[in-house]
C-alpha cells in the first residue's frame, strides 16, 4: 500500500449487535476514526447532528447524489444514507484509519471504489433464532418492523461471502477480539 490510510467497512443484519462492537473496537484502539455520513432519516433521541449522522432532507440527498458527492449511498429501510467521496479520499490520503457500519449494498460499492483500501468485514449472529431474540431485547421494533428485518437478514447473509473476513458475534468479547486482531492485523 501507498500509505497507511485504510476504511474497515463493518455490516451485520439489524439487531446483531454491530453499534455495540463499533463502539467498543474504537474504546479500544484508539488510532481509529468514526466517519460521519449523511441521512435522510429523523435524529433518534439523544443522536447529535453532525456527530452521529449529518441530518438532511430527501431533497438535500438528493442534490448530493446528482453532484455526485458521495462515494456510497443506498436506501435502507425507507431511509437514505451516503457517505461524502471528498472527506474519504482526504482521509485516506491523510493516513488516516477509519471504521463505520455500512450497509451490504454500499459496503460493496466501497471495495469498488477503494479497492485494498476497503476492508470489509462482515459479522455474523450466531443463528436467525438469536438475531429475532436480540432485535425484541433492544425493544425498539413493532411486530411489523421485526418481520421486516429478519426478511432482510436472510438477504444480507447471502451477502457474506463476499467480504474479507467475517466474524461471528456469540460473545461479545469474542467479536470485538477478532474485530481488533483483523484490525491491529493491518494497521500495526
Ligand atoms: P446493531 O447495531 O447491529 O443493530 P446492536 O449493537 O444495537 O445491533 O445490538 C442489538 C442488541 O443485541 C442490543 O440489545 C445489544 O446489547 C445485544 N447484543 C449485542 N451483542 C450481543 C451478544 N454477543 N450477546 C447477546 N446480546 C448482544
Ligand atoms: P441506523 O439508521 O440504525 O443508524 O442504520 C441503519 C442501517 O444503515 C445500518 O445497516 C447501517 O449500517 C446503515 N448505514 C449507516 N450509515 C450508512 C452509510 O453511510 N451508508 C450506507 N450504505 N449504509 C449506512
Amino acid at each position: 500500500m501507498s500509505n497507511k490510510g485504510v476504511m474497515f467497512v463493518i455490516s451485520a443484519p439489524s439487531g446483531t449487535g454491530k453499534s455495540t462492537i463499533i463502539d467498543r473496537v474504537l474504546y479500544g484502539i484508539k488510532s481509529l476514526k468514526r466517519p460521519v455520513s449523511y441521512t435522510t432519516r429523523p435524529p433518534r433521541p439523544g443522536e447529535k447532528d453532525h456527530v452521529d449522522y449529518h441530518f438532511i432532507s430527501a431533497e438535500q440527498f438528493q442534490l448530493k447524489l446528482n453532484n455526485g458527492d458521495f462515494i456510497e449511498w443506498a436506501k435502507v429501510y425507507d431511509n437514505f444514507y451516503g457517505t461524502s467521496l471528498d472527506y474519504i479520499n482526504k482521509e485516506l490520503e491523510n493516513g488516516s484509519i477509519l471504521i463505520k457500519d455500512i450497509d451490504t449494498q454500499g459496503a460493496l460499492q466501497l471495495k469498488k471504489a477503494l479497492g485494498k483500501k476497503a476492508v470489509l468485514i462482515f459479522i455474523e449472529p450466531p443463528s436467525l433464532k438469536e438475531l429475532e431474540a436480540r432485535i425484541r431485547k433492544r425493544g425498539k421494533d413493532s411486530e411489523e418492523v421485526i418481520k421486516k428485518r429478519m426478511d432482510c437478514a436472510r438477504l444480507e447473509m447471502e451477502e457474506a461471502k463476499k467480504y474479507d473476513h467475517r466474524v461471528m458475534n456469540d460473545k461479545i468479547e469474542h467479536a470485538v477480539e477478532g474485530i481488533e486482531s483483523i484490525i491491529n492485523g493491518l494497521i500495526r
